[in-house]
């Protein structure tokens, strides 16, 4: 969240289509505070503590930033974008905020806005409806410009490179925990350039078998699979990939699923067209592992947006009808899991362009053995 751009058309060019949308979906003030809205529109990641910062932008009218005033120094007032209201100690945010809102009717407010904050606006606020900021900002989050591609695309070659030295062996497994090397995949996620790592999943033999498994004391032996899905934001935008490795050669009923989750994958890849829509990328994946056989093992969506957040709109599930866009960036990401034996995944992201679906991700997609 360190870097976001400084360059101020950035931000009026977003608040002006904000308005536009704001406009169309009749809210008169969108409230935005902790999460990442705020840094998009304004360029500043408030921190996320007690104190309330929050941004209030009118649909018609500039925008004001209310901001702690120990806090003030971190943001530089920005002509045409917002200006800067301080509030002191002994002051009530929430009753500054009620006054520039007043008189609306319809309030968006951002999703990760706490709920002290919304709950202590309500009374000031009687007969307004509230609604989620993510239907005006979602829709211009997803669709990424040619810089926000840019990050993306580094912070995917950052986490390739990690990648490639765990298929090269040079990340020793047998006999450490998946925690040590949990560890190790962190570290090198920050060496790598980023500035936060967000997760490092090290999931050995059957704990594979969960797809969020928490790396734990396990120690990690010969002749079993290893999934590792790490990723950290770098430059303010996210990286997230995962590769499984065998540590040693791979047996036929591995390689046999394996085969069939590389296909799988390929498939959702190829349909990440502009023009199709979300749940059709998610059948794409779904249809070779159904055939296969393996339908009942593959337990969760095929994949998520990803961009100032790791899981952001649009989701690649059954039941999205959204059609991608130019500038969508997704990962493409099935699994096949069997409980008390192992578990794979093997994941991309993948940005929709007009020329068709642009993988950020480069490294090995084959179950290399590392033994
Ligand atoms: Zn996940
Ligand atoms: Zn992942
Ligand atoms: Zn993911």
């Amino acid at each position: 969240m360190t870097a976001q751009p400084t360059d101020p058309a950035i931000y009026v060019d977003r608040l002006s289509r904000i308005r536009v949308a704001m406009e169309e979906q009749q809210i008169d003030t969108l409230l935005l505070s902790v999460g990442h809205d705020l840094p998009y529109l304004s360029g500043y990641p408030a921190m996320p503590l007690e104190r309330l910062t929050m941004l209030v932008v009118p649909r018609d009218g500039d925008a004001t930033m209310v901001i702690p005033a120990l806090e003030a120094p971190r943001v530089t007032e920005q002509a045409g974008v917002f200006g800067l209201l301080p509030w002191g100690e002994t002051e009530d945010p929430t009753a500054i905020v009620a006054k520039l809102s007043a008189g609306s009717k319809r309030i968006a407010v951002g999703d990760q806005m706490w709920a002290r904050f919304l709950v202590e606006l309500l009374p000031h606020m009687r007969g307004v409806e509230f609604t989620r900021a993510v239907d005006v900002v979602g829709p211009l989050r997803m669709a990424k410009d040619h810089a926000e591609i840019a990050a993306l695309t580094a912070a995917g070659a950052a986490v390739d490179k990690i990648a490639g030295e765990l298929q090269r062996g040079e990340i020793e497994l047998i006999g450490r925990t998946e925690a040590q090397v949990s560890a190790e995949l962190s570290r090198r996620i920050l060496l790598e350039g980023h500035e936060k790592v967000n997760f490092a999943i090290v999931a050995a033999g059957e704990n594979a078998a969960s797809p969020h498994h928490h790396a734990g004391s396990r120690v990690i032996e010969p002749n079993e699979i290893v999934l590792c899905d790490f990723g950290g934001t770098m430059a303010g935008y996210c990286s997230d990939t995962t590769r499984c490795v065998f540590t040693g050669e791979v047996t036929p009923d591995v390689a046999e699923a394996y085969a069939v989750l590389h296909e799988a994958q390929r498939a959702g890849v190829t349909a990440g067209t502009v023009g199709t829509t979300c749940e059709d990328v998610d059948r794409a994946t779904r249809k070779v592992i159904d055939d296969a056989g393996f339908g009942d093992y593959f337990i969760h969506r095929t994949g998520h947006g990803i961009g100032m957040e790791e899981h952001e709109d649009p989701y690649i599930v059954e039941g999205n009808t959204l059609p991608l866009e130019a500038g969508h960036a997704f990962s493409v990401e099935p699994g096949i899991y069997v409980p008390g034996k192992w578990g794979m995944r093997l994941e991309d992201i993948v940005v929709a362009t007009p020329d068709g679906p642009l993988i950020l991700n480069s490294s090995d997609r084959s179950l290399v053995s590392v033994a």
